[in-house]
């Protein structure tokens, strides 16, 4: 006997399941990823490889063809979704035109979450994209989405980045790579919209209700046993992104292109393309050079997030009344809706007040915060370090040579004395509430060059390093925690995907 059985076949710890695929068939398209040239391994996150159940040393070993889409893992049945989305405002059919799920992991711990591979080859929705992913955009997401969930929100995952061997043309030529993403689910938005529109004329009503009840089983199974579980799937996935808005702005983070189809109903943050953490505060920041009308400038984030539940909500009409009567549904929407700037002012001013060392609530929190911030940005500081100096006495107070700064500092200082904890307590929370270290731009643009361009790994694994402890002082990842130089500054993120 030659050849090995398919018993002998590795499995790398691949559980999957295709639950997506019980939905009706206008959901999804099957078909396998496009082989590519050369695969290799550029970046292997061994961590979340073995919480997800799989073998890491055997991937990164002998996983390059999988994570490059060259081979299909054992028990995937890969497929790209449907869906359409608002794109700066105007509704698209989309899908993924670059994208194919391989299928749902079933871990250990007994949850599920997609696996997907982005940049795998042209599919059924490509339109007239090539299907492929440049490694520097890649690369960006890997690095972004690792950033954010160490910084404790909500995000998709990265398992794995490779280069494929072959070049992608966008305004130039540039490597190829294939990003492993892992999510809750890829149900957008847009998922929904694409369930509304789907037919035009023809509509089937059932499509929204299928992908409803299935979202909703999911996500939040708790809500099936609600009397009226549509409407609660709303006000859940609405508490979700007010949260997650806040979590966002409180790290000075910019999504950049926040279009519905971009916004998970998971409540975790999706799709990094240009988007950027604000070095020097500006409440109107946009880096994306793609967002040319600041549509998704930082302030505007949270009514950008309503606007997409808004048409979330529109999607979900016909199931927000018993009675199929419009104008109750849509007063039921309006209401929930109408619920969100409270939402959001709740959950900003509780990361604010951590950023501030505060454990108790007073009326003037919110606007003492304020009085920061506007300091900030007509003085021009940076976001992360004048928050993560507080915490230090003495750099705080002696550090900006600031009349203005000093008021507001003893301010400040006033507050903390009126709570019961002690200063040692409030250092502690706002240690761990102010990062230390965030992906700067100019640094994931050194890394990104340095791969791209000399196929040089070093700076980004030194960068993804830094990265995973974002809370502590290391003094050997100082140059991480400094602000960009005025020549090493990045003003905008393009999207040369
Ligand atoms: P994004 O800007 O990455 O959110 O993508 C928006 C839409 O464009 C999605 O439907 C993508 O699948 C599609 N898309 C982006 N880049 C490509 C590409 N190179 N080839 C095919 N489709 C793409
Ligand atoms: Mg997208």
């Amino acid at each position: 006997m030659t050849e090995s059985t398919p018993l002998e076949k590795p499995t790398f710890g691949f559980r999957f399941d295709s639950s997506y695929a019980n939905l009706p068939e206008e959901f999804y398209s099957r078909q396998p990823p496009t082989p590519v040239a050369h695969p290799s391994l550029v970046v292997f996150n061994e961590g979340l490889a073995a919480d997800l159940g799989l073998e890491p040393k055997a991937l990164k070993a002998a996983g390059a063809g999988i994570f490059a889409g060259s081979e299909i893992p054992p028990g995937a049945r890969p497929l790209a979704q449907a869906y359409a989305g608002h794109q700066f405002g105007h509704l698209t059919m989309l899908g993924d035109g670059r994208a194919l799920l391989l299928g749902e992991q079933l871990r250990p711990d007994g949850g599920r979450v997609d696996i997907q591979l982005k940049g795998s080859g042209p599919t059924a929705f490509s339109r007239r994209g090539d299907g492929r992913a440049t490694l520097g955009s890649m690369l960006r997401e890997y690095i972004v989405s690792e950033a954010m969930h160490a910084l404790h929100i909500p995000t998709t995952r990265s398992l794995a980045v490779a280069a494929t061997g072959e070049m992608v043309y966008r305004e130039t030529s540039q490597p190829g790579a294939v990003l492993t993403r892992v999510a809750a689910s890829h149900i957008r938005v847009g998922t929904f919209e694409f369930a509304l529109h789907y037919g035009d004329a023809n509509q089937k009503p059932e499509l929204v209700r299928a992908l409803a009840d299935y979202a909703i089983d999911r996500h939040y199974p708790e809500l099936r046993a609600h009397e009226d579980p549509y409407r609660s799937f709303l006000e859940q996935v609405l508490l979700r992104q007010a949260a997650l808005m806040a979590k966002w702005m409180s790290v000075g983070f910019i999504h950049g292109v926040m279009n519905t189809d971009n916004m998970a109903v998971s409540g975790e943050t999706i799709d990094y393309g240009p988007c950027a953490f604000m070095d020097t505060f500006a409440a109107g920041k946009v880096f994306s050079s793609i967002d040319r009308a600041g549509r998704y400038a930082f302030q505007n984030q949270p009514a950008i997030a309503l606007w997409n539940l808004t048409r979330l909500a529109e999607c979900l009409l016909p199931l927000l009344d018993r009675s199929q009567n419009r104008d109750a549904a849509v007063a039921t929407a309006e209401a929930i809706l109408a619920s969100f700037p409270e939402r959001f002012e709740a959950q900003w001013s509780s990361c604010l007040r951590a950023k501030l060392g505060l454990f108790t609530e007073e009326a003037g929190d919110r606007s003492l915060a304020q009085v920061l911030l506007d300091w900030m940005e007509a003085s021009k500081r940076d976001f992360t370090l004048t928050f993560r100096t507080l915490s230090d006495q003495e750099a705080a107070a002696s550090g900006s040579g600031d009349q203005a700064f000093a008021d507001w500092y003893q301010a400040w200082q006033q507050r903390l004395q009126r709570q019961p904890e002690s200063w040692s307590d409030a250092k502690s929370l706002m240690d761990a509430s102010n990062p230390a270290v965030i992906p700067r731009n100019h640094r994931i643009e050194q890394v990104i060059l340095a791969a791209s361009a000399e196929q040089d790994y070093e700076p980004l694994h030194r960068l993804i390093r830094a990265l995973a402890l974002p809370f502590e002082d290391r003094p050997e990842f100082r140059e991480f925690q400094l602000a960009p130089t005025a020549d090493e500054q990045v003003t905008a993120t393009f999207c040369g995907t």
